[in-house]
């Protein structure tokens, strides 16, 4: 016996694609995450607070020095004015985040607005705590809802919107406007945002990440999630906060105690130091993060494919129609990684309905030489495709 919620699902398309990757020796630009070791502070910290201290269980909520880092950071970057100790909870990952503010606050009924393409973790959580996803769909190249369709999803039913912004895998930043109508909708209707926000910290250019519980009438009705593994590009940390007024918190502190009860110490010492010592590296790793983007998007331009823009997050689309390229994204990808050696992430698998089949997301957040070697890949499985009209391989 076994919970069909959980038990029908594949395996995640990141642990698939990273799976053949690592089996076939191929370039890996499926899962998110840097091929550099990440700041080198942050990591002696951890290992001094390894050898020195912090290695038995912490406070369940979290060291207060890093609950205290996190009210900071937040002030300065954004404006907020979060308390420590009532408004800010450290969880294992924006993951067990996620899953927390799912399960503590969602009631078996309760309607939850999700926008598709979705980060995978969203649905099964949703749908264990009893919520019924309600989809809305985004198409590229903009990825932007209207009113009449947002409106259109809202009933008495809904209790939630869930929002990921800097949105993967999009790569789109969203316009204060579209976060406004949201606000405005979620005020109206008297319903909670849960608002993954991990790439915050990763927008590009002119681009300006805005909070949603920054908006009016957001402030105690926004749960606000965050993950030190995307602001330092230490993917594997799993170091995440939950950010909410005290109500909220008291309810989010209350799942997270029964999911993992605490977050490994030495690695909370470790950002805890980060965020206060890091304002070079908020100014820096975006620029960083930007060149590579830009440097994946003209190799892959002269190569001939078609780039979408992307403002924030590791991630980079093309088009495949556009591109030249006739095959859907899934059977691209698993031709890309057997027969060219470069693995990535066809987006239809981050949709549950209605998926569009015709994007590939690439991971930017790599050293130029694996850049350089993923676009020679991607162009010659894309000529193979083209020389073999290859048939479509069958979805697993
Ligand atoms: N949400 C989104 C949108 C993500 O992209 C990711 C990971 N890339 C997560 C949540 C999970 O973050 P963490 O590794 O901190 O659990
Ligand atoms: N968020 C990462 C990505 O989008 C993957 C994280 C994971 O594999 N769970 O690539």
């Amino acid at each position: 016996m076994a919970n069909p919620i959980f038990s029908n699902l594949p395996m995640t398309i990141f642990e698939e694609m990273s799976g053949l990757a690592r089996e076939l020796g191929a370039v890996n630009l499926g899962q998110g995450f840097p091929d550099d070791p990440g700041p080198e502070g942050l990591r002696a910290k951890a290992a001094e607070a390894v050898l020195n201290g912090y290695n038995q269980y912490p406070p369940m909520a979290g060291l207060p020095e890093l609950r205290q880092a996190v009210a900071a950071h937040y002030g300065r970057s954004q404006g907020l004015d979060l308390d420590a100790m009532t408004e800010v909870t450290i969880t294992s990952g924006a993951t067990e985040a996620l899953a927390a503010a799912f399960l503590a606050l969602i009631e078996p009924g309760d309607e939850v607005i999700v926008f598709q393409p979705l980060y995978d973790s969203y649905l099964p959580i949703i749908r264990l705590a009893g919520g019924v996803p309600k989809l809305v769909s985004l198409a590229p190249p903009a990825w932007r809802f209207t009113r009449e369709r947002l409106e259109q999803a809202f009933t008495p039913k809904t209790r939630f919107v869930v929002l990921n912004n800097p949105m993967n895998p999009t790569g789109v930043v969203m316009p204060e406007e579209d976060l406004a109508l949201l606000a405005e909708l979620c005020v109206a209707h008297d319903v909670i945002a849960i608002c993954d926000e991990v790439w915050e910290q990763v927008v590009f250019g002119g681009a300006k990440h805005r909070p949603l519980i920054g908006f009016p009438g957001m402030r105690g009705r926004t749960v606000k999630i965050g993950s030190a593994g995307k602001m330092f590009g230490l993917t594997g940390w799993k170091v995440g906060f939950l950010c909410a007024a005290p109500a909220l918190t008291h309810s989010l502190a209350r799942a997270h105690q029964f999911l993992t009860f605490t977050t490994a110490p030495n690695l909370q010492a470790a950002v805890a130091w980060g965020l206060e010592n890091s304002h070079d590296w908020f100014r820096d790793m975006p620029r960083a993060l930007e060149r590579s983007r830009d440097r994946l998007a003209d190799g892959l331009r002269r190569e001939g494919f078609a780039v979408l823009p992307s403002e924030g997050t590791y991630f980079l689309n093309i088009d495949l129609p556009a591109s030249g390229v006739d095959m859907a994204d899934r059977a691209f990808c698993l031709h890309a990684v057997n027969e060219a050696g470069v693995a990535a992430i066809p987006v239809s698998a981050l949709y549950e309905e209605d998926p569009v089949t015709s994007i590939v997301r690439l991971c930017l957040s790599k050293r130029d030489a694996t850049l350089d070697a993923g676009i020679e890949r991607l162009a010659r499985a894309r000529d193979l495709a083209v020389r073999r009209r290859a048939p479509d391989i069958a979805p697993a």
